[in-house]
């Protein structure tokens, strides 16, 4: 899934320099940074603001067969439920662990993620456990009751939400032309009406 042959922007927060670590395993640095995400951290209904902050609380590590990284990134990832569209966000802790071994190191492994030269790209590790821990049916909350199917209404907001008065045959004969020709007559506003006047 990953492509390791994608051109590293080494102008992304997401790119660490391991320059200063040398090559003597054991060395050990810490970094801790806010960075800017990528796009397309996420899928279609729920993933992470491009731009907003990746909080990064890593460990880099210098061993025999290259750096490893391991840590924490936090990011805030936003979407809609898919029940009630109510927009929603939540925190989301990525542990990190990673190898990332040098460009000439004999690693029989393809799917190794490799050192650039010094740097290290988070970003595709970043994607790969940001998908996996994303909902793919989001909700606001696990008993979201939805939508009402007859006019929108959010049902969390009102939970006796009812449309007992489209049974009176009044309504009933309107509501037979609503399928007549598609009109956008709203059964909801009318219902509404009706109230006033009889007050
Ligand atoms: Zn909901
Ligand atoms: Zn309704």
């Amino acid at each position: 899934m990953r492509s390791p042959h994608r051109p590293l922007d080494r102008r992304s927060g997401l790119v660490l320099n391991t320059q200063d670590l040398g090559r003597r395993a054991g060395a050990m640095k810490v970094v801790q940074a806010s960075v800017g995400a990528p796009a397309d951290l996420g899928i279609a209904v729920i993933g992470v603001l491009p731009g907003s902050a990746v909080e990064l609380d890593l460990r880099l590590e210098s061993v025999v067969e290259g750096v490893l990284v391991s840590g924490t990134a936090t990011v805030v990832v936003a979407g809609e439920c898919v029940r009630c569209l109510t927009e929603i966000s939540d925190e989301l802790e990525i542990d990190v662990q990673e190898l990332f071994v040098h460009p000439d190191s004999e690693v029989s492994d393809d799917e190794a993620s490799r050192l650039e030269g010094d740097l290290v790209d988070l970003e595709p590790l970043l994607r790969d456990a940001v998908v996996i821990e994303l909902p793919f049916q989001p909700l606001c909350r696990d008993d979201c009751a939805g939508l009402c199917q007859e006019c929108g209404a959010n049902l969390n907001d009102e939970p006796d939400h009812s449309h007992d008065l489209t049974t009176d045959p009044r309504w009933a004969s309107l509501r037979g032309f609503e399928g007549d020709g598609g009109s956008d007559y709203d059964v909801h506003d009318s219902t509404d009406q009706s109230q006033t006047n009889r007050e």
